[in-house]
């Protein structure tokens, strides 16, 4: 190939897409390798993210949450629908139809902004060269100034629950059934395992999360984990604790589950359906060649910098194939730090700025600190809780489960975390996420005015609570 490149991305996830459309505005010559295919073989840009992850899980989400709210909560408003059925084929066709529209808008994107898109496999080779291997096998060599590595991350599998396609699904899997599994068990009560879980058991199935760890969402704080956990249970999420699954056994048409219980006594459970959601690792296989240069850590990730920079000059790495939290949004922001740098601009991220949801109803959204991690740095604080039962308009909308929990630093006032439970809690959460990235106090948002009756008005409480002055709170602390 004899057309020199300025950048050329291997990946076409959100961190990889981000990098090159934020390249080529910035003028450079840019291009994106992408090897994904279709079920019919058709070339696809946008990654784990919007074709297998977090778009059609959310559609899923979505649409299930809106039967499950016909069903079971119109009535409360005076509403009857009658019987309420689900049309399952619609449901996984319509999620299809979104997946389709996005996927195909990022090669509108790349054509507006001049990115050359190249569908195959892509290899990092010595002295900032790019082997590329069409979908029809002819191999090539690009040369390029830069390479943004963005290879993302593939599902951990676990040799006691072998995928087989129909019945031990993963993520992927498991976004296709076509009918409602009897009996559904999710291996991993992780952030995956939770909402999958979640969009079944919504429409009907009995599911069963089996979770080799002792703590529910360790993750989060601790009292958001422990709202969730009753949550979870009234929604008949049966999620066990300290089960550790030691193996399966496919038995017709079901599979039969073997764990160790928190007594460490084994048990076993049947299933028409298995989801393993025991969290993801970083792909790079083939993705290096022998003589790169590129270093990965113990852990396989490829070794970065604060700027995303690996042991190669020239040679970046982002997303899930890096430290960091496996998101698309921090994907996506390391793409735009590393096309800025390479562009010669100043730039860098706030990774202590980074937020996580899980999509489950109600949602659940943080940034920042943790009460106990907090207390482990050994750094004083204070903190403010809202409940949304005290919120007019999350009465007015029938969804008053959960809290927003605001900490704030005791010396300075701060805002070192924001942790919500509730309906709403992932556009919520931003409010925060705005709010530390200016170095705002909690008293900057007591300060601020908030439109009523919002549901943010609990984010605004939450911040007039770490003082003691929230207006409607009527077991206020004792001074
Ligand atoms: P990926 O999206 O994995 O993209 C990497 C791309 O590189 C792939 O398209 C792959 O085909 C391609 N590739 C790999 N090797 C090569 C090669 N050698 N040559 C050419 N191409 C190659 N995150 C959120 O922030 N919010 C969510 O709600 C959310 N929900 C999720 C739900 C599920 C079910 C799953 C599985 C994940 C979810 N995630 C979510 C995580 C999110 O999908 C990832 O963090 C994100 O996709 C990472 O982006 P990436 O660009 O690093 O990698
Ligand atoms: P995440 O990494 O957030 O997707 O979560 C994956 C979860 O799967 C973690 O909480 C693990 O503890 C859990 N897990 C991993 N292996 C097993 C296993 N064999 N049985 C049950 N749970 C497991």
């Amino acid at each position: 190939m004899s057309t020199k490149f300025d950048v050329v991305v291997i990946g076409g996830g959100p961190g990889g897409y981000v990098a090159a459309i934020r390249a080529a505005q910035l003028g450079l010559k840019t291009a994106c390798i992408e090897k994904w295919l279709d079920k019919s073989n058709t070339p696809r840009l946008g990654g784990t993210c919007l074709n297998v992850g977090c778009i059609p899980s959310k559609a899923l989400l979505d649409s299930s949450h809106k039967y499950h709210d016909a069903k079971e909560s119109y009535g409360v408003h005076g509403i009857s629908v009658g019987d309420v059925s689900i049309d399952v084929d619609a449901m996984v066709d319509r999620k299809d139809k979104i997946v389709d529209q996005l996927t195909s808008g990022i090669t509108g994107l790349f054509k507006a902004n001049g990115v050359t898109s190249f569908e195959g496999v892509g290899k990092v080779l010595s002295s900032k060269k790019v082997e590329f291997t069409a979908h029809d096998g002819s191999v090539s060599v690009i040369d390029t100034e830069n390479v943004i590595l963005a290879t993302g991350s593939v599902p951990v599998n676990i040799p006691p629950a072998p995928r087989t396609g129909d019945i031990i699904v993963d993520n992927e899997g498991a976004l296709d059934f076509r009918k409602i599994p009897k009996r559904l068990g999710v291996i991993g009560a992780g952030v995956i395992g939770l909402e999958l879980g979640s969009v079944w058991a919504r429409l009907g199935s009995e599911v069963v999360v089996l979770e080799a760890q002792d703590t529910f969402l360790s993750v989060c704080d601790t009292d958001v984990a422990k709202e969730a956990a009753k949550v979870f249970k009234k929604q008949h999420l049966d999620i066990r604790l300290g089960a550790r699954v030691t193996g399966s056994e496919i038995k017709g048409e079901e599979v039969e589950v073997t764990y160790l219980d928190a007594k460490g006594e084994e048990q076993k459970q049947t299933f028409d359906k298995l989801i393993v959601a025991v969290g993801r690792k970083p792909f790079t296989d083939g993705c290096l060649a022998a003589d790169s240069g590129v270093n990965l850590d113990e852990r396989g990730f490829v070794f970065v910098d604060e700027q995303c920079k690996t042991s190669v000059p020239g040679v970046y790495a982002i997303g899930d194939i890096v430290r960091g939290p496996m998101l698309a949004h921090k994907a996506s922001e390391e793409g735009v730090m590393v096309a800025d740098i390479i562009a010669g601009h100043k730039a860098q991220m706030n990774y202590d700025c980074i937020p996580s949801v899980i999509y489950t109803h109600p949602e659940i959204a943080w940034v920042g600190k943790t009460e106990h991690e907090l207390k482990a740095d050994g750094v004083k604080y204070k903190v403010g809780k809202f409940p949304f039962a005290a919120s007019g308009r999350a009465m007015a909308a029938n969804d008053t489960t959960g809290f927003v929990k605001m900490i704030a630093c005791e010396a300075t006032d701060r805002i070192l975390g924001c942790h919500i439970i509730g309906a709403g809690a992932a556009d919520l959460i931003a409010q925060a996420v705005i709010a530390m990235e200016f170095g705002s106090t909690a008293e900057d948002i007591a300060l601020t005015v908030f439109a009523h009756p919002t549901v943010s008005e609990a984010v605004h409480e939450a911040a007039l609570a770490v003082d003691n002055h929230a207006i409607h709170i009527a077991n206020r602390k004792k001074r």
